[in-house]
């Protein structure tokens, strides 16, 4: 493990090579939205699962680079100051949904609480898309509560981070899915290898192999600065000497990120049906 990844500087240097390289940055709102994508593009999403003030910093340093992406708030994140300020900077500010864990399965109720809680975002954001927390403690998967009658389009939403975006790592014609879970990018492009570190991530947007990627940066997972980036790096050898107070949490970690894996791989299967559902609701 590259210890020294994950710093805001490597995030700088990454939207750099990002721009000096031809990509164009996108929302997922963009992406899904647009009548023609460009011909080199990076679909950059946030999910702000915790530290609501790295998030900020992130969103700040992408404007400095006028840089716009998409930042996904839970119930828990969200506070209305600062995704108001976020959307004044030009940011899609999106709903990262957890009802159907949080209910225990209940489908209707699930329904209902979606509703409601996105109701509440929309009284201070426009909310156009919406994207599944991966709740690893619990069996229900948040992505099981759509449905044929209730697709994200009947809540005026034009989609769903995993179910709208049809993602291949392995043909450079589709969009190539990489993200930060488990503090590495672990991505394999066909031409250019194994993306592991930010650094290989940068490599692989030079060599530019890959035309159209999703990336997916959870802002809690990156250090702003020398005491941030102690704090993580203490905490990842704490979980590796095995220390009884730590262990646990790091294998709930490890868990979140095996989770969220294998919910991207199977989540293509069921993309083409939502994808008939979306259309056939314009
Ligand atoms: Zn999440």
């Amino acid at each position: 493990m590259n210890i020294r990844d994950f710093t805001f500087e490597k995030y700088d240097r990454l939207l750099e090579a990002a721009g000096e390289n031809g990509y164009d940055v996108l929302t997922v709102a963009d992406y899904l939205s647009r009548d023609e994508l460009p011909e080199r593009y990076v679909v950059l999403r946030h999910d702000v699962d915790r530290k609501v003030d790295i998030a900020r910093s992130m969103a700040h340093l992408e404007a400095s680079h006028d840089v716009r992406s998409t930042y996904y708030f839970r119930t828990s994140t969200f506070d209305p100051e600062i995704v108001t300020e976020l959307e004044d900077l030009g940011h899609e500010i999106g709903y990262h949904y957890e009802e159907l864990a949080r209910v225990g399965g209940d489908i209707e109720e699930a329904y209902d609480r979606f509703e409601e809680n996105l109701a509440a975002f929309r009284r201070h954001v426009d909310v156009r898309t919406a994207c599944s927390h991966g709740s690893p403690l619990s069996s229900h998967l948040n992505l099981d509560m759509w449905q044929d009658d209730r697709p994200p389009a009947a809540f005026d939403l034009l989609g769903e981070a995993y179910l709208s975006t049809e993602t291949d790592d392995s043909d450079p014609d589709e969009l190539s899915y990489c993200s930060d879970t488990g503090r590495h990018w672990g991505m394999v492009d066909p031409v250019y290898g194994l993306v592991e570190t930010t650094d290989d991530l940068i490599e692989l947007l030079e060599v530019g192999s890959c035309p159209q990627l999703y990336v997916l940066a959870h802002p809690g997972r990156w250090s702003r600065n020398r005491p941030e980036f102690v704090e993580r790096v203490a905490w990842d050898l704490a979980a590796e000497s095995g220390k009884q107070a730590v262990k646990p949490v790091h294998s709930i970690q490890q868990r979140a990120g095996t989770f969220s894996g294998a919910l991207a791989r199977t989540t293509a299967r069921s993309i083409m049906i939502s994808r008939q559902l979306l259309s056939s609701r314009k």
